[in-house]
C-alpha cells in the first residue's frame, strides 16, 4: 500500500526556523531552542516544545504560531506536545539567536546561568550587588546600571548604558 510522502524532518524544522518568537521577533522559535523535537508518528506530526517559563503569557501564543505555520504548509495532523523536563534555560539559545538579540539592541543572557532556581537566586543576588556585568548590546561598555527588573516583557530587565546612555534590555537568565 502507498503511503502520502511527508514533508521530511530537516525541511519542517526549516518552516520552524522561519517562526518568530512573539516577544522578540528578532529571534525565531529554534533560535529560542524552545522546539526540542519534531517526529513523524504515523500520519501525525508531532512537535515537542518546551515553555521558555511555565505562566510566560507568550506560550500560548508560541502554539499557535507553530500550528498556523505548519498547517499554512499542508501539515493536516498535527500534535503539540509540551515537554517540562528538563527545563528550558537562557543556554539553549543558539549562537545565532544571541547574535541576532545583540544586534537588534537587547543583551543576550550571560553563560552558565541556568534556570536552576538556586543558580537564578544566586544570579540575581549578584545583579542586585552590581557584580554581574551586563556589556552594552551597543557600544560593548561595562558601565550601565539597572534601571528596572522587569523591561518591555517580563522575560526581561531594563538597563541603561551610562556611556553612550542609550536603555536596553537584558535577556534575563531564568
Ligand atoms: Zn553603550
Amino acid at each position: 500500500m502507498e503511503k502520502t510522502p511527508h514533508p521530511d524532518i530537516p525541511e519542517i524544522w526549516r518552516w520552524l526556523s522561519e517562526v518568530p518568537d512573539p516577544e522578540i521577533p528578532v529571534i525565531s522559535l529554534t533560535d529560542l531552542g524552545i522546539i526540542r523535537e519534531v517526529a513523524w508518528r504515523e500520519d501525525t506530526l508531532v512537535v515537542t516544545v518546551t515553555p521558555t517559563y511555565s505562566g510566560c503569557p507568550a506560550t500560548t501564543i508560541i502554539n499557535l504560531d507553530i500550528e498556523k505555520a505548519l498547517r499554512d504548509r499542508g501539515i493536516e495532523k498535527l500534535r503539540l506536545e509540551r515537554r517540562l523536563s528538563p527545563p528550558w534555560t537562557t543556554d539553549w539559545l543558539t549562537e545565532e539567536g544571541r547574535e541576532k538579540l545583540r544586534a537588534y539592541g537587547i543583551a543576550p543572557p550571560i553563560d552558565g546561568t541556568n534556570a536552576d532556581g538556586r543558580l537564578a537566586g544566586r544570579v540575581s543576588r549578584l545583579m542586585n550587588g552590581s557584580n554581574l556585568t551586563i556589556a552594552c548590546p551597543r557600544c560593548g561598555s561595562a558601565a550601565t546600571e539597572k534601571i528596572s527588573q522587569f523591561g518591555s516583557t517580563p522575560c526581561k530587565a531594563s538597563y541603561r548604558c551610562t556611556d553612550c546612555l542609550e536603555p536596553f534590555d537584558y535577556f534575563k537568565c531564568i
